[in-house]
């Protein structure tokens, strides 16, 4: 079989929009996609699928129909890396051998360390906006509650989109103010976390929508269990001393974020870091022991928030530096950590978190025309009319609008220095 110059694992956001961006810079490129899927999703639209404002159709497309025609697609799941021989395994066997690899798997959603999750998942008023296919049900819910006690769920970091659990609350909550049902619902956000969002610049803006919906805010409160018959989830309180109490609260609604961990296949492979994720530079995305191989999106070890937003900044780097690699340059390309998190506060209102590597804001808009800090009338105009068009016929086409890589003069002296003529 040939030695294509770049397989891609992952024909998610991170996957596509990094073979647009190389095959705008270099069209003759000969590239393999290996994704099992026939279906691509939009999922940051899942919040406002979840909240009867998008529909689930508008989220989802053919995988096909997004795979550019010269690229190799091989509809089957990565099984096994080997990189020290640049060759990869498929679920059906195939070995492909490569110039460079793009590895883009995404996360695992980890359903399966809260028992009695996942056979109840979608039944007795459990639902997430996380589950493909699910934001429906959760629409369905929130229509139907009336009275009774809702819970949302927030697990440890790391979590696609560190806001969504928030968002789903916020919707939901705006809903039943409008129905004038709010008084007759006990609100609760149950959070693993110390803090209410990761960045504290944002979390004054969130807290007058939690004071304003009257929601019992519960930290370091992590799911454990769910029963599903007598409607009641337990959940681990760490209290002030470090001690930690088990504590049983009854549903009528509970919206679960799951655990989030790197997938299996990565894990187990020589990509992987301690706690499993692709052991990536976090500026050049280039794996710190296998020059060939970059990362990107939510499978790698970046401490950014994983973001289909980062991937739009992240994806220019990495056709930047592979390029290099594979013309025998060096890596010039570096990526700063942004991500963004447009938190749907209301309907027709969202505080736009947008910050890069330490949690340093660093909104796109002069202050003047949208103030990230503040609920925003523009900011949902761009969630709702922008961001989706952006997604699909810029950021997976190649367009880099607002995505320029940064090339500082030098890279930290840690980095490798290798160039392809090397490996
Ligand atoms: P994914 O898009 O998940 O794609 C991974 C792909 O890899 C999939 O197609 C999968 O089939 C494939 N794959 C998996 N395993 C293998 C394998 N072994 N071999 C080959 N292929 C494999 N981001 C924002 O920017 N803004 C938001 O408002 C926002 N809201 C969100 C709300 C929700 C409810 C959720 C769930 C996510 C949200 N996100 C948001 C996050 C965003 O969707 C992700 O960060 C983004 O999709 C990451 O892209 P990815 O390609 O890394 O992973």
């Amino acid at each position: 079989s040939p030695i294509y110059d770049v397989v891609v694992v992952g024909g998610g956001a991170a996957g596509l929009a990094a073979i647009a961006s190389l095959q705008k810079r270099q069209p003759d490129l000969s590239i393999a996609l290996v994704e099992p899927a026939s279906q691509h999703y939009y999922q940051p639209g899942w919040t406002l699928v979840g909240g009867g404002v998008f529909s689930q159709a508008s989220t989802v497309k053919p995988m096909a129909d997004l795979i550019p025609k010269n690229v190799s697609w091989f509809q089957h799941a990565a099984a096994g890396f080997s990189p020290q021989q640049n060759t990869l395994l498929l679920a059906d066997n195939t070995q492909l051998s490569y110039r460079s690899l793009v590895v883009a798997t995404g996360l695992k959603l980890d359903w399966q360390a809260i028992p009695g999750l996942t056979e109840s998942l979608g039944t007795q008023g459990i639902t997430s906006n996380y589950q493909p296919g699910m934001a429906p049900y959760t629409w369905q819910l929130v229509q139907q509650l009336g009275r009774g006690t809702a819970i949302f769920t927030q697990p440890a970091m790391p979590i696609k989109c560190a806001g969504a659990p928030q968002k789903a609350m916020y919707l939901s909550c705006d809903h039943w103010l409008r129905q004038q049902q709010l008084s007759n619902i006990n609100v609760e956000f149950c959070s693993a976390g110390a803090a209410l969002f990761g960045v504290a610049d944002y979390v004054p803006a969130l807290q007058q929508y939690i004071a304003k919906y009257q929601i019992k805010l519960n930290l370091q409160t992590n799911l454990q269990a769910v029963d599903a018959a007598s409607k009641t989830a337990t959940f681990k309180r760490t209290l002030a001393d470090g001690s930690t109490e088990l504590q049983q609260k009854q549903f009528d609604m509970l919206h679960v974020t799951p655990p989030q961990v790197a997938p299996d296949v990565i894990r187990q492979s020589p990509l992987a870091d301690n706690a499993g994720w692709v052991d990536v530079y976090p500026d050049t995305l280039q794996h710190k022991t296998f020059a060939n191989v970059f990362a990107l999106g939510d499978c790698s070890n970046t401490p950014n928030a994983k973001t289909a937003a980062a991937v739009r900044k992240q994806a220019p780097v990495v056709a930047e530096n592979l390029l290099g690699l594979l013309n025998n340059q060096k890596l010039r390309a570096i990526y700063d950590g942004y991500g963004s998190c447009p938190l749907t506060v209301e309907r027709g209102k969202i505080v736009l978190a947008e910050f890069v590597y330490g949690g340093k804001v660093e909104p796109t808009f002069p202050k003047w025309f949208i103030d990230g800090t503040r609920p925003s009338r523009l900011s949902w105009l761009l969630k709702e009319k922008m961001l989706p068009p952006l997604y699909w016929h810029a950021m997976l086409k190649g367009r880099e609008w607002l995505a320029a890589p940064l090339y500082p003069d030098n890279l930290p002296t840690d980095r490798h220095t290798r160039s392809g003529a090397d490996i």
